[in-house]
């Protein structure tokens, strides 16, 4: 016996089963399935949270195929989801695992797809069906699905069912089914309003907590970039290009920005596509499918479109626009490190988004440590290795270089060019629309690098001069022979600030700074930095200016020294 059918088999799981999950190549049940699997075969409810890529869906799956009679030719298992996606990805994990159990019967029944593949299904009684809350409406309301000796309810991603909107839906299924059954529920999270709302149709359920932030830990690395210096979408692709990843998704808030995003990432050459829920279906399958089969690489998703993907490429979740509570972030950063795997989940954040940060923080137990956008020369260096590695490649595996190499002379435009410029011609042609260098963000960020060397020599030598009393005189005066106080601000032209803004603020007369002591201020992408005449500002005056605010961002003024 091997090990995977001694972990399985002690769950009492039917042989067929076992077989199937060698095949699959689990060796022993995850602790979801530990823990809920025996409660569901003997018939208890169950009301289970733990997070998605846990191995819930075989969780429930498993113990409704050993339950199931094949000799009973009607619906005994009904498994209801929030989304088209789910439900299909939920009936081929069924179709899967009921491989070796002859006669088994199974349908999924979902809106975009015809009826008639559906009715000819249903006429047959399949003994399980899994459905989006809609269609099987539509098909309660026609007559067309027969409910009446149901045995088991299974109700996946509840927090989302049990909303406002499904709530509904749900109840009036409920109401078309036998109140004598077995009913699981089983969620990423159990807000205390759906908890209640779930005890109301279940049976004492047994109740499973599989805790969140063990996997957190383990699975999944977790950053955010505070949204600065360079606008959102220019981040996204740096941190595409530079994130060692399979497949990526990218989650916004609404369908028009899958569209933008996916738009911008196409032109500059990214395998990319969005899938949100104004989508035709079939484009939407065929999107999935393409992200799982490797002809697709980045998604980008609204939440919903999303749930529940259970695609084991993605390595990289980006949450581009931060989701509005932690539960959908959870959901969203489970569709990466599925089943164990290692994965990486990159959080955008506004200023004025800090205190949905630390919600997320709050709820997942964990700090999510800060990380810098790549920089130019961080990307640069990225595109250059990329670069010199496919060539590395191709000249490994071509064996026809000879006749390329005899061409060459054949297509130089002119007869004077020489092959270094052919080449270098050639290597910008094959980098389209990414460049290999960028001259005007060089130059900006070796900008920043010089300001702050400046400043940083600049304070030394106040800090020397201070403490060496006679080299104090040697500081020169900077504007009408005032010496000058240095001041810094986190906010810069990427910001959209303009040094007119920073005046405005200065000579307010709240805090009462007169222009003509305000000397050079000077712009950069993230940041600013601006003179004031030396000890104007006191204390109290620092204090007030620094919770002034321009374009309605907080300022982070700081004193970098004289
Ligand atoms: P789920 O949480 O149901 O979406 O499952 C996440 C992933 O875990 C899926 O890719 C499953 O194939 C995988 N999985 C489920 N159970 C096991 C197990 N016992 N051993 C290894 N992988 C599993």
């Amino acid at each position: 016996m091997s090990k995977t059918e001694d972990s399985f088999v002690s769950l009492g799981l039917n042989p067929n089963i076992i077989d199937v999950l060698h095949d699959f190549g689990y060796k022993k049940p995850l602790p979801i399935q530990t823990q809920c699997i025996p409660y569901l075969l003997s018939g208890h409810d169950v009301l289970g949270m733990a997070h998605t890529g846990s191995g819930k869906t075989a969780a429930f799956i498993l113990p409704l195929l050993h339950n199931i009679n094949i000799h009973d030719i009607f619906t005994q298992g009904l498994i209801v989801a929030p989304t088209r996606e789910l439900a299909i990805q939920i009936g081929k994990v069924c179709i899967n695992f009921s491989k070796y159990m002859k006669n088994i019967s199974s349908v999924i029944l979902y809106g975009g797809q015809s009826y008639n593949i559906q009715l000819n299904a249903l006429r047959k009684n399949p003994h399980i069906i899994i459905c989006t809350p809609g269609r099987l409406i539509d098909h309660l309301n026609r007559g067309t699905v027969n409910l009446s000796k149901l045995k088991t309810l299974i109700i996946d991603e509840a927090d989302e069912m049990l909303r406002m909107g499904f709530l509904e839906d749900m109840e009036y299924i409920i109401k078309n089914i036998p109140i004598q059954r077995q009913t699981a529920l089983f969620s990423a999270t159990l807000p205390i309003s759906v908890r209640k709302i779930s005890h109301k149709f279940m049976r004492n359920p047994k109740e499973i907590y599989i805790t969140e932030n063990t996997k957190m830990c383990s699975d999944i690395r977790q950053n955010y970039w505070l949204v600065r210096g360079i606008a959102k979408h220019e981040a996204l692709m740096r941190f595409l290009e530079t994130e060692d990843f399979d497949a990526a998704i990218v989650f916004v808030k609404t369908k028009n920005t899958t569209l933008e995003i996916s738009k911008i990432l196409e032109q500059f050459g990214y395998n990319s596509a969005a899938l949100n829920g104004d989508m035709d279906q079939k484009i939407r399958y065929q999107t999935v499918n393409r992200l799982i089969c490797g002809t697709l690489d980045i998604l980008i998703a609204t939440d919903i479109a999303a749930r529940g993907l259970d695609i084991n490429r993605v390595s990289l979740v980006i949450n581009y626009d931060i989701p509005m509570n932690s539960d959908s972030y959870i959901h969203r950063i489970g569709r990466t490190g599925r089943a164990g795997r290692i994965g990486k989940s990159l959080l955008f954040v506004e200023r004025k988004e800090y205190n949905l940060l630390r919600n997320i923080e709050r709820k997942i137990h964990l700090n999510i440590p800060e990380i810098k956008h790549p920089s130019s020369k961080d990307l640069i260096t990225c595109r250059l290795n990329k670069f010199s590695k496919k060539i590395a490649h191709q000249l490994h595996i071509s064996n026809d270089l000879e006749i390329y190499r005899s061409l060459l002379t054949h297509i130089k435009p002119t007869k004077d060019l020489t092959i270094e410029n052919l080449a270098a011609v050639l290597l910008k042609m094959a980098q389209g629309n990414r460049p290999l260098v960028f001259s005007s963000n060089l130059n900006s960020e070796n900008k920043t690098i010089q300001i702050t060397q400046k400043i940083k020599k600049y304070k030394k030598h106040t800090i020397t001069s201070i403490s060496n009393k006679s080299a104090k005189i040697k500081l020169k005066p900077k504007i009408n022979g005032h010496m000058m106080d240095i001041y810094h601000i986190s906010l810069g032209s990427d910001d959209g600030v303009k040094k007119h803004h920073i005046i405005k603020v200065l000579s307010n007369k709240y805090y009462n700074i007169h222009y003509n002591k305000i000397g050079n201020i000077q712009l950069f992408p993230d940041y600013a930095i601006f003179e004031l005449n030396k000890g104007l500002l006191n204390n109290k005056n620092f204090k007030r200016l620094s919770r002034a605010r321009i374009l309605n961002k907080p300022i982070n003024l700081k004193f970098l020294g004289t």
